[in-house]
Parts: structure tokens; C-alpha cells; sequence
């Protein structure tokens, strides 16, 4: 994808408008829980400092019902941004965008929470041009809200040149690389609850994929589809058509489905209950799936051991309660070895997947993880994100 990019951009003396996702998990009393995200926006802000920019900082924080809900200001993150970056932030809660002109060469202004204005998950164009009034150019580092066509982060990037930020720039290149130009043979994990949130993935996956492991809940309806007995496991009797199809479809685009050969069964969905390995036909009627079996552990292991690219979202069991994050856990493990090892490029995307991994104690040896869920998710399905059509270089 030919994209923009930040280090051709004029910004000696210009104002940046930075789109960053400072949406962050934190407790009543204003404590961040987890600064991930603001993490990930520390590197172009340094950039644009030293590069001499004015630097006005947008994001949008929870579900405002209402302007001005004094609980969702975007304020509580000063003291966490002042500590990470070394320098004085100021906090511009003027709704009318007032003083933003203020701002001199290398300094940092965040503005109040962007859903405080009316229009801004509609993605009203007034407001757009408003912001966009504010600067010079505009900066999209947030690739988690790049799939939504909201004012502050995709319509205010019709009206200014755009570029996208280096944590954006990272995501781009590592899934466009994974998706677009992968190394052969390419294999996909996709696992998680259910088929019916993962149809237009699968869809677009096969179409793609050399090979496509299926476990998680979502094996459910696959087995149940084949004939097997799934007792009361979750699955989905309404989408064993589909499911069907999606193994019909792989067939003609060559990719090796694999389902589960055995799988791990108990009465109750709870840590430590009791258990027993069987194959999908052996499954009882008061007897839940809850992970795979050791054979198909093995049988992935050795379908990686062919592949140079994986891509993976969703768990393949219920990796939160123990014992049945053992598929989850040895996949990520092995994966992640042979990544270190230089055999396999690994990328992996979706809030509960990156959970997963991190539960694996995994997740650093991949060679890139997104946390982005939607957009993750999205971008897979194979369709256009308004926050990154507007980095398209223009002619
Ligand atoms: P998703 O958000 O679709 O990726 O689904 C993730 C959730 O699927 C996790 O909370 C897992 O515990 C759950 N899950 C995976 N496999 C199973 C299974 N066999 N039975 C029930 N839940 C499962």
C-alpha cells in the first residue's frame, strides 16, 4: 500500500493534528489500569518535538451520554502524559476549541474528549472542519478507531493531508505485510465463541490461506456440521450451513482446513472440573467442549512446522479457566519459538487474543501483535478502513 508517510512531511512550525487512542481502562479514583495505548502515541510526539511542530492531540475517552460528563474528561491523563514524555502537557477543555492557537513550536495540547461534541461518531463534516480549521496537517496514530468513520478520526483526514504516525505506520506495514505479501505457505489460527461473528473472516481468510486451523467454540458448529454429537457445547445449529460452506469454499481455494481430531470435554464450565479426552464423535450429551486434545495440538504443531506466515485470532479453547487454555497456551508457545527461531513471521490481533497470548507468556516473541480488536478484525475481513484510506498517497 503506497501511504504517506511522516518523515516526508513540512512540519518545522506547523500544527499536527494527532488522532491517538488514549481510550485507556482506569479506576474511579482516575488511576490508569493499563497505559498501553498511551505508550503507543509517546514515539510520534517525540517525533513532531523535535521536528519542531505544534502538537494538538485528539482522542475520544468511554460513551458520553452527555457534554461535559465531568467522569469521562480526557483530563485524567495529563499526569501520566506529562511522565512519559518529560515535558508539561496543557489540557484545553473549550468545546469551541478555544486558545489552540496559543500552542508554540514543541509544545503538546490535548483536547477534551472528542465524543463531547454532538456529531462526532456520526461523523458530522462541520465538525471535521472545524478541527481540521486547528492545523495544518493531520496525524492518524490510532489504528485501533481506524475502522470507524468518525469526525476526529477518519472525515477530518479528507480535508487535511494526512499522514499516518509511527505506531499506525507499524501496523499497517506488519499486517499489510502478513495479508497482502506473506512468505508461503501461509497459515491462519482462528479460534473464539462463535461463528457467526467470524463469517466475512473466515470468508476472506481461506481465500488467502494455505492452511486454516478452526478450534475454540466456533469448531463446535464445524463438528456438529460433519455429523458429530457436540452434547451441550456451545455451538450454533443455524450457521452449520455456513459452516459447511466456508469448508466448501477452502476446498476450492486449496486451503487445508484443520478441525479438531479430539478433543477435552467436561460436564461443567468451570476452573478444574473434572475432564476427559475424546474423539468429536465420543462427545456425550451432558459433556461440554471445552479445548482441544492432545492429537490436535500435535496436528497443529506440525502444520506451523510447514508454515512461514501465521496469522491468528481467537482462542482455541477456554483459555481463562484451567485446564482448558492447554491448546491455546502450547500453540502460542510454539509459535512464538518458532518465531524467535526465525522460522515463521507471526502476527497476531483481537482483544481476546492478545489476552490469550499474554496468557501463554507468548506474546513478546511474536513478531507482531495488534491490539487493536475491530479494526484487527476488519482489516482481516478484507475490507477498506475509512482511517486508512485517508493515508492513501493522492495523485
Ligand atoms: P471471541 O471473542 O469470539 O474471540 O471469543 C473468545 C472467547 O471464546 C473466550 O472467552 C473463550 O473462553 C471462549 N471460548 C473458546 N473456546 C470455547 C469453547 N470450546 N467453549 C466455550 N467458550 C469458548
Amino acid at each position: 500500500m503506497d501511504f504517506n508517510r511522516l518523515k516526508d512531511a513540512q512540519l518545522d512550525g506547523k500544527t499536527a493534528i494527532v488522532r491517538v487512542d488514549f481510550n485507556l481502562p482506569k479506576n474511579d479514583d482516575g488511576s490508569i489500569l493499563d497505559d498501553t495505548r498511551l505508550k503507543a502515541a509517546i514515539p510520534t510526539i517525540n517525533f513532531l518535538r523535535k521536528a519542531n511542530a505544534k502538537i494538538i492531540l485528539i482522542s475520544h475517552f468511554g460513551r458520553p451520554n452527555k457534554k461535559n460528563d465531568p467522569k469521562l474528561s480526557l483530563s485524567f491523563v495529563i499526569p501520566a502524559l506529562n511522565r512519559a514524555l518529560g515535558t508539561k502537557v496543557s489540557f484545553n477543555d473549550s468545546l469551541e476549541f478555544k486558545d489552540t492557537h496559543k500552542i508554540k513550536p514543541g509544545e503538546i495540547m490535548l483536547l477534551e474528549n472528542m465524543r463531547f461534541h454532538e456529531g462526532e461518531t456520526s461523523g458530522n463534516i462541520e465538525l471535521a472542519k472545524k478541527l481540521a480549521k486547528l492545523g495544518d496537517i493531520f496525524i492518524q496514530d490510532a489504528f485501533s478507531t481506524a475502522h470507524r468513520e468518525h469526525s476526529s478520526s477518519s472525515v477530518i483526514g479528507k480535508i487535511l493531508t494526512s499522514y499516518p504516525g509511527l505506531a499506525m505506520e507499524r501496523e499497517i506495514q506488519h499486517i499489510s505485510h502478513a495479508l497482502d505479501t506473506p512468505k508461503s505457505p501461509v497459515m491462519g489460527v482462528v479460534g473464539g465463541a462463535k461463528v457467526s461473528t467470524k463469517i466475512e473472516l473466515l470468508g476472506n481468510l481461506v481465500k488467502k490461506l494455505d492452511i486454516l486451523v478452526i478450534g475454540g467454540g466456533m469448531a463446535n458448529t464445524f463438528l456438529s456440521a460433519l455429523g458429530n454429537g457436540v452434547g451441550s457445547s456451545l455451538y450454533e445449529p443455524s450457521f452449520e450451513k455456513t459452516a459447511l460452506e466456508i469448508l466448501k469454499k477452502a476446498k476450492q481455494e486449496n486451503c487445508k482446513v484443520i478441525l479438531p481430531s479430539d478433543v477435552i470435554v467436561a460436564k461443567h464450565f468451570q476452573a478444574n472440573a473434572e475432564f476427559r479426552q475424546c474423539s468429536p464423535n465420543e462427545v456425550l450429551n451432558d459433556e461440554m467442549i471445552l479445548d482441544c486434545g492432545a492429537n490436535s495440538i500435535n496436528d497443529i504443531k506440525l502444520a506451523l512446522d510447514k508454515a512461514k506466515t501465521v496469522i491468528w485470532n481467537g482462542p482455541l479453547g477456554a483459555f481463562e479457566i484451567n485446564p482448558f487454555d492447554k491448546a491455546t497456551s502450547e500453540t502460542a508457545v510454539y509459535a512464538s519459538q518458532l518465531t524467535k527461531s526465525g522460522q515463521i513471521v507471526s502476527v497476531a490481533g483481537g482483544g481476546d487474543t492478545v489476552a490469550a497470548l499474554k496468557h501463554a507468556s507468548a506474546a513478546d516473541d511474536f513478531t507482531f501483535i495488534s491490539t487493536a480488536g475491530g479494526a484487527f478484525l476488519e482489516w482481516l475481513e478484507g475490507k477498506n478502513l475509512p482511517g486508512i484510506e485517508i493515508l492513501r498517497k493522492r495523485p
